[in-house]
């Protein structure tokens, strides 16, 4: 079977010469006779491993001396209650900005926790399909709290809110090192691994030392492994971190330094968005659900034609559906899998991650253009 293009949210595609490398050191890495799978990691072939992949992390994001770089699990949703743990500790109150699922998801475990949710700004009034303009952030918050770019919805962030003191905490899971990014105007970022970075099982988390409480400071019950300066104190290895899916996010940032760090993403990111907005305004079969100055460079959901009459019309409905099943089944047979939309959103998505290639997405436009004419 050849390879397919993998437009999946998460986990994704993976650059290919990682793959690759990760099969040839399967059986042996390094001369150990081991896999990295099955390697203490407490050994002398792992903890360079790990070192590398944090130094990897600090020089392609370019992370400030006072900043940590913690490597945790539970994914991104567990960061939704682990930043209100060990941040929601003063006045027990937070500015959240609703972008979406993964924005309300954050807001709602905070609440759980007893802190007094603010949210200063919604897009709800247009199903979030665009990010809601804050020029300035300002109260008794211990935190702000913005998810960057809105897998579900497709949107991105196009400015960072000015929170001046208030520590601004981002969820970047499904952007991170797709675009340079100024570490230093945040608090605290944390992005799961498994739409650019990695397999899952890793959380990337980046934090000001200053934010990184004494456990016992924490909400009071925040287990152990919850507390940000369990994982600080300990170089990320407390417990058993993730050892093979850092050994292959290490690699995954190698590549990522060999094809022009962020700004080389950037480059090779906007270039293949470019191409698929500019197909989807030009077309008159289909067209993108975000709005221009809030459109996310990994996340492309769109629609077709059939969609404009569905929520008022039974039967058109009905033609919708029969519609996006058809397209995604053609797509696949043609290769291009894990198109199918959000069910929030409808219609569907093509994620196009670090790893996707210009091909993929001009194969992903020849068919699109195919299935047009025939439908
Ligand atoms: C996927 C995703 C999450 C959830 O990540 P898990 O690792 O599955 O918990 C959170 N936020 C964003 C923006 C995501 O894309």
């Amino acid at each position: 079977m050849a390879r397919v293009y993998n437009f999946s949210a998460g986990p994704s595609c993976l650059p290919e010469d990682v793959l690759k490398e990760c099969a040839q050191e399967m059986m042996d890495y390094n001369g150990t006779g081991q896999s990295v799978m099955e390697m203490s990691h407490r050994s002398k072939a792992y903890e360079p491993i790990i070192e590398d992949a944090e130094a990897m992390v600090r020089k392609l994001m370019n992370v400030p001396e006072n900043y940590k770089v913690l490597f945790v699990q539970g994914g991104g949703s567990t960061q939704f209650a682990m930043v209100a743990e060990n941040l929601g500790i003063k006045h027990k109150k937070a500015a959240y900005i609703e972008t979406g699922v993964w924005a309300k998801k954050a807001a709602s475990e905070a609440k759980k926790l007893g802190i007094e949710v603010d949210v200063i700004a919604s897009s709800k009034d247009k199903n979030y399909s665009y990010i809601p303009r804050v020029e300035k952030i300002s109260g008794d918050y211990d935190y702000a709290y913005i998810c960057f770019n809105n897998t579900i919805m497709g949107t991105h962030y196009e400015y960072i809110p000015d929170c001046g003191d208030i520590p601004l905490v981002a969820d970047i899971s499904s952007c991170v090192l797709s675009e340079p990014l100024d570490v230093s105007k945040f608090g605290l970022l944390f992005a799961g691994a498994q739409k650019n970075l990695a397999p899952a099982g890793v959380t990337l988390v980046i934090i000001r030392e200053d934010l990184i409480p004494e456990p016992e400071a924490c909400l009071p019950g925040t287990p152990t492994m919850l507390c940000y300066k369990t994982h600080a104190d300990n170089g990320s290895m407390y417990n058993t971190p993730p050892c093979y899916t850092i050994y292959v996010l290490g690699k995954v940032l190698h590549w990522i330094e060999a094809n022009g760090g962020a700004e080389g993403m950037l480059k090779r990111n906007q270039e293949k968005a470019d191409y698929l907005y500019n197909f989807l305004d030009s077309s008159d079969f289909y067209h993108a659900t975000a709005e221009v100055g809030s459109r996310s460079l990994m996340n492309v959901p769109f629609l077709t034609k059939y969609s404009d009459h569905a929520a008022d019309d039974e039967a058109a409905a009905a033609k919708e559906k029969e519609i996006n099943d058809k397209f995604v089944k053609e797509a696949s047979d043609a290769g291009l899998v894990n198109l199918k939309g959000h069910r929030l959103v409808g219609g569907m998505r093509a994620s196009i991650y670090n790893a996707m290639t210009l091909d993929g997405v001009k194969a992903l436009v020849d068919f699109m253009k195919k299935f047009a004419s025939e439908n």
